[in-house]
């Protein structure tokens, strides 16, 4: 099963007990919009690069679509239109004002220069100005993008249309970003990884734990867990990690992560493999790289009682029943890494008020929007005696399937 039949899997066994018509679902799931853009540029040493970039507007039923920018090798118009989808229902879920977008460029951004990256960005704002904007569809930062790229899309925006800071979030704080936002998605992953102990009444404090992915979700994941008293026993990024029974110093891996760009080589921990840490005795265990990671294989072997989906899409069907058998708790990707774009919104109303609010504010606000969410998920999963991923998904759709009606089709 690949990606969009995955993403069609779990919206049909919402869709199935919420009794929805084969009609409503089609236009549930049928995107506004699909748009493939070539971007050409003269590269550093003179060569001409072609590249591929698209954005998908999938549903505006309850507001301007929002979603990621992400730029990696295997960004392909199957990927972006399930990735959109599922901002459709992550917004739904955290009940901020959006639908849901995604877009992105298939290229590596570790091959590119900082110059040749600047240069992609503007390239593929210039294909795509028109379809954007503060009212229309808010792009942020995904998977190899950062507050630097989104300032130069915003300011390639800019000379299209004037000054329009919310037309793009995750932005520098020199340019109108938010307090909070680059943490905001690994603090939403700890607070909901606390709201689902809590129902199971156990504290964070000491419970072990192996993260998948150490980029701008996984690391602040790790950070934060840390400070709540868990404790992470293994880290892998692409290249492999590390692992350290009885914790790892996660401010020690941060500053050594920092100098030598990568997580290999550290000192006071093993080296780990991906599949070792999937597979790893943990408490708790977290993905927050690439999707499709968890496969049915990989599920038999699993032996952390909860999952917290950091990544997008990281658990494939067969391997959600099984783990939904063997009682594993899953909080999937549409509640647990909401954070991210739930500070979007919150940057994106300050743009809009020209008015900022502190670190404080964000962090409280942040809190409120994910345990609200999570206690709202959970309740329909004891109701329904359904898990959270088909309660999350029962909760996103029936929000957009009503404002849908009600705005009239
Ligand atoms: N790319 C993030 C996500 O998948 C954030 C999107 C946003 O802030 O609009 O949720």
């Amino acid at each position: 099963m690949n990606a969009i039949e995955a993403a069609r899997w779990y919206f049909n066994q919402a869709a199935d007990l919420m009794g929805l018509s084969a009609n409503m679902r089609k236009l549930l799931l049928t995107p506004e919009r699909e748009v493939k853009v070539q971007i050409g540029m003269e590269m550093d040493n003179g060569d001409i690069g072609t590249f591929i970039g698209y954005r998908v507007q999938h549903d505006s039923a309850r507001g301007p679509m929002k979603g990621g920018l992400r730029y990696h090798p295997e960004v392909d118009a199957d990927e972006v239109v399930t990735l959109a989808q599922l901002m459709t229902w992550k917004t739904a879920v955290v009940n901020i004002p959006y639908g849901g977008a995604k877009g992105g460029i298939a290229v590596d951004p570790k091959s590119l220069s900082r110059g040749e990256l600047e240069k992609i960005t503007r390239g593929f704002i210039d294909a795509i100005h028109d379809m954007i904007g503060p009212d229309k569809d808010i792009p942020a930062p995904d998977m190899g993008t950062n507050a630097q790229v989104m300032a130069w899309a915003l300011n390639q925006y800019e000379k299209f249309h004037g000054f329009s800071p919310a037309c793009i979030t995750g932005k520098p704080l020199e340019l109108h970003g938010s307090e909070g936002r680059e943490e905001a998605t690994g603090r939403g992953v700890v607070i909901v990884t606390e709201a689902v102990l809590k129902k199971l009444n156990r504290p964070l404090a000491g419970c072990s734990v192996a993260l998948q992915g150490y980029g701008n979700v996984g690391s602040f994941a790790a950070k934060f867990l840390d400070e709540a008293g868990a404790k992470v026993v293994g880290i892998t990024d692409v290249a492999g990690g590390v692992w350290n029974p009885a914790g790892i110093d996660v401010e020690a891996l941060s500053r050594w992560t920092e100098k030598h760009k990568g997580l290999a080589g550290f000192a006071g921990a093993d080296p780990l493999t991906n599949d070792q840490l999937l597979r790893s005795d943990v408490d708790i265990l977290i993905p927050a790289a690439l999707g499709g990671v968890l496969t049915e294989e990989v599920a038999k072997e699993v032996k952390a009682r909860i999952i917290i989906e950091a990544a997008n899409n990281p658990t494939k069907p067969a391997a959600d029943e099984l783990l939904h058998r063997r009682e594993v708790v899953i909080v999937p990707d549409i509640l647990a890494n909401a954070g991210g774009v739930t500070v979007s919104y919150f940057e994106w109303v300050q743009n809009r008020q020209h008015f900022r609010w502190d670190l404080a504010r964000v962090r409280k606000e942040l809190d409120r929007v994910m345990v609200d969410s999570f206690d709202r998920v959970w309740q329909i999963a004891q109701e329904k005696h359904v898990s959270l991923r088909t309660a999350a998904y029962i909760l996103g759709i029936g929000r957009v399937g009503r404002a849908t009606v009600l705005g009239g089709i």
